[in-house]
């Protein structure tokens, strides 16, 4: 354990307090991305009075941007005294919205029982506050570190992420040479290193059909009734299969670890939505639904896509007048950063330092900024670490733990020192 570092940590708690009930008032709620550029600007202004060098970069063009609601994104360097790597803590700043249920204000900031609540609490400006108390605390130790350290705030992980981190990478700010090792303090739990994401594809399936009098539903074609096909196909054959793939890869929860589908949702026929008012008896011409399947590193892109043809295709061999079409929306890679890359290696060396214990390597049910770190910015020594119990994102009465800050802050200033000072 490294005293001087933990000790730099505890003498900042307050600050640490500070610094997550500041960003909790900035009612950063996506979508549509409220507040983002006064964040950003508060960001920009506390890392400059810790000698960072900071940037407001917009995600022009994005989906979301606009003048009302600008994709501010804030990305801070500071220099070590010689060169050598870099490491940069990255976390999103939006939050989603509040909903119902909270006993307190979800955007105050509230202080109680050794615990901050509000809503990004825990996912995740705990966690950035954190990693800013960590580069803190290691600076104030190890002025003359060798390197640089990055923080940045970003925007929209709750929604893609494309107008922050993807806009980052595309414009170099996440790749070699100016970046070598990512952290990323989502609220994965203190003890625990996230190592990636399972892998996404969205797809829209529609059935086609032809209208007609619902009176008569035999001189039409009810694209429903052919998409009800396609669910029970589902069930007796896909649902099956994918319960079948297990991984290896660690995902958490336990029931994450093989393939999923949802269905995120479905739509045929006229809409009932014009109140007052009924629907005028048609056969449904056209159903569609959205399909959100979760892959996994056994598994490539192309194999998943064929196994949903195949069913469709069977359909259409041995179905009279079945015909359908299908559009991806949106496609993610698995992604599972080596164990025993840099990044991995100096937290869990950390975690043991700090919880006397082996950290649990894990794999995110579902896919974050990570994502467009390993795809556009292609580096891959990036893992998630930091603050706050999972299962507590996007719940009301959110909160994060003080003492779990501080542990976690202690880790990433101890792995900020195994990167920068011993490398
Ligand atoms: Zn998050």
């Amino acid at each position: 354990m490294n005293e001087s570092l933990a000790r730099a940590v505890s003498e900042r708690v307050d600050e640490l307090v500070a610094l997550t009930v500041d960003l909790i008032r900035f009612p950063t709620v996506n979508p549509p991305g409220e507040a983002y550029t006064p964040c950003a600007e508060h960001l920009a202004c506390i890392l400059a009075a810790r000698g960072f060098e900071t940037r407001l970069i917009r995600g022009e063009g994005a989906p979301g941007d606009s003048d009302r609601y600008p994709r501010t994104n804030v990305v801070a360097r500071r220099e070590g005294r010689a060169p050598g790597p870099t490491v940069h803590f990255n976390s999103h700043i939006d939050v989603v919205e509040a909903g119902e249920g909270w006993s307190v204000d979800p955007f105050t900031g509230v202080v109680r029982n050794g615990k901050v609540f509000g809503r990004g609490a825990c996912d995740m400006k705990g966690g950035l506050a954190a990693s800013i108390i960590a580069a803190d605390a290691f600076m104030a130790v190890y002025p003359d570190f060798h390197g640089a350290i990055e923080i940045s705030g970003t925007v929209d992980e709750e929604s893609g992420g494309f107008g922050g981190v993807a806009y980052l990478a595309r414009s170099g700010f996440f790749s070699k040479p100016r970046v070598d090792h990512v952290i990323i303090p989502e609220p994965l739990n203190k003890d625990r290193i996230c190592l990636g994401h399972r892998g996404v594809w969205w797809a829209e399936i529609e059935t086609h059909g032809a209208i007609a009098h619902g009176s008569m539903p035999f001189l039409g074609d009810s694209a429903i009734r052919h998409m009800a096909a396609v669910l029970s196909a589902f069930e007796a054959e896909l649902y099956p299969a994918l319960d079948a793939k297990r991984t290896d890869m660690p995902v958490v929860p336990e029931g994450a670890r093989r393939s999923t589908l949802n269905i995120n949702s479905i739509h045929g026929g006229q809409t009932e939505d014009f109140f007052p008012g009924l629907p005028s008896p048609n056969v449904a011409d056209s159903c569609r639904i959205v399909i959100d399947r979760r892959f996994l590193i056994e598994e490539s892109l192309e194999e998943v896509k064929d196994e949903v043809i195949a069913i469709l295709e069977r359909l259409k061999r041995e179905r009279p007048r079945f015909d359908y079409s299908i559009r991806d929306l949106m496609e993610v890679l698995p992604t599972m950063t080596a164990r025993d890359a840099a990044v991995p290696r100096a937290l869990a060396k950390a975690v043991r330092a700090v919880f006397g214990r082996e950290p649990d390597y894990v794999i995110s049910p579902g896919t974050y900024d990570q994502k467009h770190i390993a795809r556009l910015g292609h580096l891959h020594d990036c893992v998630a670490y930091g603050p706050g119990i999972l299962d507590l994102a996007h719940r009301p009465d959110e909160w994060v733990g003080i003492e779990d800050m501080v542990q976690s802050a202690t880790v990433m200033a101890m792995a900020l020192d195994t990167l920068l000072r011993k490398a």
